[in-house]
């Protein structure tokens, strides 16, 4: 039977030979081949590994209890890999915002490998594409746009893919593209090639030699699957959190092109990455509080690390007064044209 036979209007007919357009995505996205399959294999993986973990760490601590070693290597483990991320992955790596010697950079690399959350490559890679492509299509992780650049009907479909299914889309990111500095850095990659020895060090051998030497077996085992694995998993979804709430609630700074905002709860928990309008206004700030009650834990360890001279080169709001300088001056130029 043809569509003629099937008694549709003259603009049916249109409507339903019409295919619309595939979003055009950017230069630097992967959606086939080795590149997805590794980005899907290290995902199932580790957050198989991570679930069972963390749902085992919460049968642990309802039926065995947790003690004061758990509790205490679960919040300084928590601490730590919450600065890797925030300090070391975001603020040093992806956006330069400060400098270190080998030895810093040593410290960085460990602490941002151990928040087991992808190569520091990935990781890299990811979010300057964030950056570029903010809430448009092109952005690996907004709560507006799927990772083939579709746009969501569903704010809490969008919401869902921004806090974590990113990960698992047939979506990624092209390292080469992104982030040929981290590539071509031999202490970083080092870090790269043995993260997972890194995933282990944070979510199952130092948790578990803390556990046991503070408290014996029962203990190992409490520290492990509480303060290791759960807590490894926790992280992630704190982190996550500037990528989904940080880019739908909360308030405005700034009017950038993006839809990003500053939230309160994510920033405590977060130790300051959730200013994340702020951020998105001036990205390589090493320390982004613009008032008073926005604490900003990372960028205030940052700073007293640049004091104590650990790190060097940090870049301050001077610096991004420049920054505004040459904006304007950008600005006139183009107007003048
Ligand atoms: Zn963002
Ligand atoms: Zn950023």
């Amino acid at each position: 039977m043809s569509i003629a036979d099937a008694g549709l209007t003259p603009a049916e007919i249109a409507q339903s030979t019409v295919t619309p357009a595939k979003p055009q995505l950017p230069p630097g996205v992967v959606t086939e081949g080795p590149l997805v399959q590794a980005k899907l294999r290290e995902s199932y993986l580790l957050l198989g590994i991570l679930y069972v973990g963390a749902v085992a760490g919460i049968i642990w601590a309802i039926t065995q209890g947790v003690g004061k070693v758990e509790l205490f290597t679960f919040a300084w483990m928590f601490a730590l890999t919450t600065f890797g991320i925030g300090a070391g992955m975001h603020r040093l790596f992806v956006h330069r915002s400060f400098r270190t010697g080998p030895i810093m950079r040593v410290f960085f690399c460990a602490i941002a490998q151990m928040a087991v959350q992808g190569s520091i490559a990935k990781w890299v890679a990811n979010h300057r594409r964030h950056h570029l492509y903010a809430d448009d299509v092109g952005d690996p992780h907004s709560p507006q746009f799927d990772g083939f650049g579709n746009r969501y009907v569903s704010a809490f479909k969008g919401f869902l893919h921004a806090q974590g299914s990113w990960v698992f889309d047939q979506a990624t990111t092209d390292n080469e593209y992104y982030a040929k500095d981290i590539l071509a850095d031999p202490i970083a990659m080092f870090f790269v090639r043995t993260r997972w020895v890194w995933y282990g060090m944070s979510a199952v051998f130092i948790p578990g030699v803390v556990g046991y030497t503070f408290g014996g077996v029962h203990s190992m085992i409490g520290c492990v699957l509480f303060s290791g694995l759960l807590r490894a998993y926790l992280l992630i979804l704190t982190s996550q959190l500037t990528g989904s709430v940080c880019h739908a609630y909360g308030y405005r700074r700034f009017e950038v092109d993006d839809a990003s905002t500053n939230e309160f709860v994510t920033t405590i928990l977060t130790f300051g990455e959730g200013l994340h309008n702020n951020h998105h206004r001036f990205p390589r700030d090493a320390y982004i509080s613009h008032a008073w009650w926005e604490i900003d834990l990372n960028g205030l360890i940052i700073l007293g690390m640049e004091k104590i001279g650990l790190v060097h080169d940090v870049f301050h709001a001077s610096h991004r007064q420049l920054e505004l300088a040459s904006e304007a001056d950008a600005q006139a130029a183009t107007t003048a044209r």
